[in-house]
């Protein structure tokens, strides 16, 4: 704690005095481009991976980057979605996984147990519950993915959770909308976290490509 009362500090004597003609044009709205819905983990920070600044990134954040169906829970992600897409228009809505991601590492079995085992989460039952929507990744695996490579396995699951979570976002009515209109585009991204490189999902060719290659050769279809 002693840490963030420093950075206020900090922020409140050096950094805001910079910045308060950008929060002036921002304190009472917000037209944010782009939501972007990512793991609530501690190593992956938005602002500095894609140098935005305030009020470019409307933020949904939670453990496992997931998007419950729609229907299946009025809860926070399904009406940060709702009121991004109806009331905000934003234009791009990217699911963006990580590297090493716990959330998904909880669905795989223990180390060294059978494929079709999972961890005893008993004690952490709203967790257990939560990590339910992960687990219909497993039938999003990518092909020839090597299950007996604990570490291939988590990454392989982590794409597959992405792609997983698209497929749910795209049953919000909201979206399904905006994709027909095409005044939407929906993203799928993992972020490295050892080398700081992204990949984007290409439903196309069904599998994960470096985000340089899709936004320079298919810029128009999608809205880079
Ligand atoms: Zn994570």
């Amino acid at each position: 704690m002693k840490r963030l009362l420093q950075g206020y500090a900090r922020f409140r004597a050096n950094v805001f005095p910079r910045w308060q003609h950008h929060f002036h044009l921002l304190a009472d709205r917000q037209a944010p481009e782009t939501l972007f819905i990512t793991c609530a983990d501690s190593r992956v920070v938005p602002n500095l991976i894609f140098q935005t600044e305030p009020g470019d990134l409307f933020l949904c954040r939670n453990a496992g980057n997931v998007v419950p169906p729609h229907g299946e829970m009025a809860g926070g992600v399904s009406a940060t979605i709702e009121y991004a897409v109806e009331v905000l228009r934003v234009r791009h809505v990217v699911v963006c996984g990580h590297s090493d991601c716990g959330a998904v590492k909880a669905t795989l079995p223990p180390d060294g147990a059978p494929l079709g085992e999972r961890r005893d989460l008993s004690h952490l039952p709203l967790t257990a519950k939560w990590l339910g929507f992960i687990e219909p990744a497993w039938r999003n695996l990518e092909q020839g993915t090597r299950t007996d490579d604990p570490r291939a396995l988590h990454t392989a699951l982590i794409h597959a959770n992405v792609v997983t979570q698209i497929e749910n976002l795209k049953t919000h009515p909201e979206v399904s909308r905006g994709l027909s209109e095409q005044t939407l585009h929906v993203h799928g991204w993992y972020y490295d976290i050892l080398t700081g490189a992204i990949e984007s999902w290409d439903e196309h060719v069904r599998r994960f490509v470096p985000l340089e290659e899709v936004s320079a050769a298919k810029s128009p279809t999608l809205g880079f």
